[in-house]
């Protein structure tokens, strides 16, 4: 189902308010986590002044230690649905579980699927069989072809509304967090007609290399961007190193704008 030979034409996939693929370029951005009320509400009405069509925001965080902040769960979807309904903004969320899932989809416009779940089968075939548009990111290991499964398993449980997202894989490097496998976006283009995305905040982990990888990532052909933004980057509970500030992020969409077809 998510093959290019038996689907030539490249999709475009409808999400709220907005549509991702070939001739929409999308900018989703907002904080790793939903801290708090107050920091959502004015990173949204920031983010939408600057040009995004989707706010992102974590309310289940898949952190490394169990000891670190694990997200406000439905209090913070419940931000989103108000920064939503304040700004127009469309809102993904990540789903870490069945039971986030159940709850998220009540809430969001497009959940996403994030690297540490990619083969989570079960929830997969939830995210299927639950219909709403999904922003699937590649694992942290895995090969293109084991991502384009599990598209598949969305797809085979009747939902053809997925957007991959190229978030960088585990490699020797060590001078970035991951290390963004740009050549995904021509490779997915050539084997599926799914839109993909890339998340230059995950890829790299250092704000400072978030604009050059993001023209990179409008150059190469991508559908879009998902950014981590914050009101007080040193002061995030997670991914402060490689969150933008409001005013880094209006210079980002100031410098994108002239190149990308923004929807
Ligand atoms: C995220 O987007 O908040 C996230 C945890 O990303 P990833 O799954 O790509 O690590
Ligand atoms: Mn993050």
């Amino acid at each position: 189902l998510v093959n290019k030979k038996f689907h030539p034409d490249d999709s475009v996939i409808s999400v709220g308010t907005a549509k991702i693929g070939p001739g929409h370029f999308t900018m989703m951005a907002g904080p790793c986590a939903i801290e708090n009320h107050d920091m959502l509400m004015e990173t949204a009405f920031a983010v939408k002044k600057a040009g995004a069509q989707f706010l992102r925001g974590g309310a289940y965080k898949p952190r490394t230690s169990p000891y670190a902040f694990q997200g406000l769960e439905e209090e913070g979807l419940k931000f989103m649905k108000e920064a939503r309904e304040a700004t127009g903004l469309n809102i993904i969320c990540e789903a870490t579980s069945l039971r986030a899932l159940e709850t998220a989809v009540k809430y969001v416009d497009m959940v996403q699927i994030g690297a540490r779940n990619m083969q989570n089968f079960e929830l997969l075939k939830e995210a299927g069989k639950a219909g709403v548009p999904v922003l699937l990111k590649r694992g942290l290991c895995a090969t293109i072809d084991e991502w384009l499964n599990a598209a598949e398993y969305i797809a085979s449980e009747g939902n053809p509304n997925i957007v991959l997202c190229e978030r960088g894989i585990r490699t020797y490097e060590t001078a970035t967090r991951n290390t963004l496998d740009i050549s995904a976006v021509p490779v997915i283009r050539s084997k599926s007609h799914l839109p993909v995305i890339i998340d230059p905040s995950h890829a790299t982990g250092v704000r400072a290399y978030i604009e050059p990888i993001s023209k990179a990532s409008l150059a190469v052909g991508a559908d879009g961007l998902i950014v981590e933004v914050h009101p007080c980057p040193a002061c995030a509970l997670s991914d402060g190193p490689q969150s933008l500030t409001f005013e880094q992020f209006d210079h980002l969409m100031d410098e994108l704008k002239p190149y990308a077809e923004l929807s």
